[in-house]
């Protein structure tokens, strides 16, 4: 099968809301008048964001998963996106799982593919999306103040805990494993929420390389400490059985790393203030995405982790970085 035959069988869908999609030398969009656009990328490279032999189906959900992520946390409504992609070679039956995957969530949030590139290589997905947001209405890193709450939506730690089965330095029961394994390859980006936070959150970004280094970047751009309530966050993982009662299967820093320092959460964390509690759980509950509090933003600087009695953890959790040492 040559190139032209791959795009037509597998990624050309008629235009919807576009004005062009798939076919030409560009793809035509129309933004609604007046709107911002917001544009982002993200890149997935095999064997160093996803292992050799993933499950297609759920590859085609996280290429795209990973970048409604970033729009969510813009409050920015998803449009369309591109897809360019290096294959190794045209294998049909992993052609057709991972654009099953990929166009299922894309209809899910009525995000048009709307063209790409093509090309033979070693497997590499990169996907651009396209989202409009009302002007000035964009969730940024740098409005955070002090004394706002610090919010996560959803569940911290499962991928994390996943990938340490998977490489082989713990041991899952099997359910538990393959709960954590489905946060890891297929995350549920929150794209209903962050539209939800637009006038009420002061700062949002999604996590993708760790809660507290994530954190980081908001305390930097908004000139603010905070204090992080280790157990607060904690608490959030999905597996936690693993890690309660008589039966503790793993010890609190494993916990504390999973939820801390994870990466691959795509949750949202935000900064509000605390006379907004009431309209940040009311925006929850209308994108049907829980959200929880977990600490507060300081004026001092610098990022102090507390247990539930509010004394100082000691240690700390670095974040991911590709290029860290
Ligand atoms: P050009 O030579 O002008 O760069 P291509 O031959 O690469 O165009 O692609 C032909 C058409 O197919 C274009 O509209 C392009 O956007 C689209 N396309 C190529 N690869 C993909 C892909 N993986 N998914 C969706 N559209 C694609
Ligand atoms: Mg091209």
């Amino acid at each position: 099968m040559g190139e032209f035959d791959l795009i037509a069988r597998y990624f050309t869908r008629p235009a919807r809301r576009a004005v062009l999609g798939v076919g030409d030398d560009c793809a035509l969009l129309a933004p609604a008048p007046g709107m911002q656009l917001a544009v982002s990328s993200d890149m997935l490279v095999e064997g160093r964001h996803f292992f050799a032999g993933t499950d297609p189906e759920r590859l085609g959900h996280k290429a795209l998963a990973v970048n409604l992520s970033d729009l969510a946390a813009c409050g920015a409504r998803p449009l369309a996106f591109t897809l360019a992609l290096a294959l190794p070679r045209a294998d049909e039956p992993w052609l057709a799982a991972f654009a099953r995957g990929l166009l299922a969530l894309a209809d899910e949030h009525g995000c048009e593919l709307i063209g790409g590139d093509t090309t033979q290589g070693p497997l590499n997905l990169c996907i651009t999306v396209f989202g409009e947001v009302p002007p000035g209405q964009a969730l940024l890193r740098n409005g955070a103040r002090a004394g706002d709450d610090l919010w996560v939506s959803g569940t911290l730690g499962d991928a994390r805990l996943a990938l340490e089965a998977l490489q082989g330095r713990i041991a899952l029961p099997a359910g538990a494993l393959a709960a954590a394994r489905a946060r890891l390859e297929a995350p549920t980006p929150r794209v209903a929420l962050g539209q939800a936070l637009r006038g009420i959150a002061t700062s949002a970004l999604d996590v993708s390389d760790g809660l507290l280094g994530d954190l980081g970047h908001i305390l930097q751009a908004s000139g603010v400490g905070a204090e992080v309530d280790a157990d607060a966050a904690s608490h959030l993982i999905a597996a936690r059985a693993l890690f309660t009662g008589d039966i503790a299967t793993f010890d609190v820093e494993l916990l504390r790393q999973c939820t801390l320092a994870g990466g691959d959460d795509y949750e949202l964390a935000f900064t509000a203030p605390p006379a907004r509690r009431e309209a940040v759980a009311q925006a929850a509950q209308a994108a049907a995405t829980p959200v929880a509090r977990i600490g507060r933003i300081r004026a001092e600087p610098g990022l102090r982790l507390v247990d539930a009695q509010g004394c100082t953890i000691p240690g700390r959790y670095a974040s991911f970085d590709h290029f860290g040492g």
